[in-house]
C-alpha cells in the first residue's frame, strides 16, 4: 500500500494499483503513475492550469496551506486525467521507494551534463505518449 501526504498532512493520497515509476532526466523528478481509479486523495487540494509542450491542457495540484506539490496529469476530453503522476516525494514509505526503480527517464535529451543515465531505464525525449 502506497500512502503519501503533503508536508502539512492536511491532503493525502493512497494508491490502489503499483504505479509504473517514471525519473525526468532534465533535473530529477521521481513520478508514480497510475490510472485514474488508482488513487485516492483526501483534503482538497488546489490546481493550477497550463497547456505543456504537447498542446494537451494539464492540471497540477498542490496543497494550498503548505505549497507542497501533489499530482497532476494532462486532462482528457472527458474532464478527467486517465493517467495521474503523483510526486513521489509525497509517499511515506521509503521501501516503497527503494523497491521501485524508474523503468521511464523522460526528457533525457535536457539532461544535465553532471547527471548520467539511470540504468536499465527506456530512454524517452519528452513525455510517453
Ligand atoms: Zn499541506
Amino acid at each position: 500500500m502506497y500512502t503519501g501526504s503533503c508536508f502539512c498532512k492536511k491532503i493525502t493520497v493512497e494508491l490502489s494499483a503499483e504505479p509504473q515509476v517514471v525519473i525526468s532526466g532534465s533535473a530529477y523528478s521521481y513520478n508514480f503513475i497510475v490510472g485514474a481509479d488508482d488513487y485516492k486523495i483526501s483534503g482538497t487540494p488546489e490546481a493550477t492550469d497550463k497547456v505543456a509542450d504537447s498542446g494537451n491542457k494539464v492540471k497540477n495540484y498542490y496543497c494550498k496551506d503548505c505549497g507542497s506539490p501533489l499530482y497532476g496529469g494532462a486532462v482528457a476530453e472527458s474532464g478527467i486525467i486517465e493517467r495521474v503522476v503523483i510526486k513521489g516525494g509525497i509517499f511515506d514509505d521509503v521501501k516503497n521507494i527503494q523497491n521501485r526503480k524508474p523503468s521511464v527517464e523522460i526528457y533525457v535529451e535536457q539532461r544535465l551534463d553532471w547527471v548520467k543515465p539511470v540504468e536499465d531505464c527506456t530512454q524517452l525525449e519528452g513525455m510517453p505518449s
